[in-house]
């Protein structure tokens, strides 16, 4: 189907953002255009459906977008995965490398349960770095990992090679 031409279509490259030398991959096109959104919207809601997720986590700042229309559209809960000192219950804590430094993110503790099916879903997979730590706090919590979905993957970033491990042979799909 036309999905994937759709898609690219309405995402942007912004050269030297945020610095010089990256091109940065600007979705706001997408989210502007209500029919590829909507396209977007309907495949994670697919996905849902198929691995049969029951709560759907989306990781911070565009995670979030992209992951609540799904949510309501699949009638299951959106869990929010947050940076660190964001959210207001008691959270786990997850720390994870970045090219330089470090980094942290949240959920809340009893956001996630035993025998719940978690989907993860995030714009960018670029070095796999988030969506690994993300799996570790959704495993922390007590839950199961239904998968991961992401809009794009970066491929010559690796990502999905370093994420490999942590899916414990759960699917990582990039639309
Ligand atoms: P990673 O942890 O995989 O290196 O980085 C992924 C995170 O950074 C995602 O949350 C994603 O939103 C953000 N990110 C990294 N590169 C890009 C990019 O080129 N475009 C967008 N939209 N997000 C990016």
């Amino acid at each position: 189907d036309g999905l994937r031409e759709l898609l690219l279509s309405r995402i942007a490259d912004v050269p030297d953002h945020p610095k010089p030398g990256v091109v940065f991959k600007d979705i706001t096109p997408l989210l502007a255009d209500p029919a590829a959104f909507g396209a977007l919207t309907d495949a994670f809601v697919s996905l849902c459906e198929r691995y049969e997720a029951d709560k759907v986590v989306g990781l911070e700042a565009r995670g979030f977008i992209l992951a609540a229309p799904v949510a309501v559209r699949a009638g299951i809960g959106f869990v929010p995965v947050r940076k660190a000192g964001k959210l207001p219950g008691a959270t786990l804590r997850q720390a994870y490398d970045l090219e330089y430094g470090t980094a942290e993110i949240e959920i809340h503790a009893d956001a996630v349960a035993p025998g719940d099916r978690v989907l993860v879903i995030d714009d960018v997979l670029a070095t796999g770095g988030t969506a690994e730590a993300s799996l570790e706090l959704v495993r922390r919590a007590g839950a199961e990992v239904a998968g991961v979905a992401v809009l794009m993957e970066l491929g010559f970033l690796a990502g999905r090679q370093r994420l490999e491990p942590g899916l414990k042979g759960a699917p990582l799909e990039a639309l």
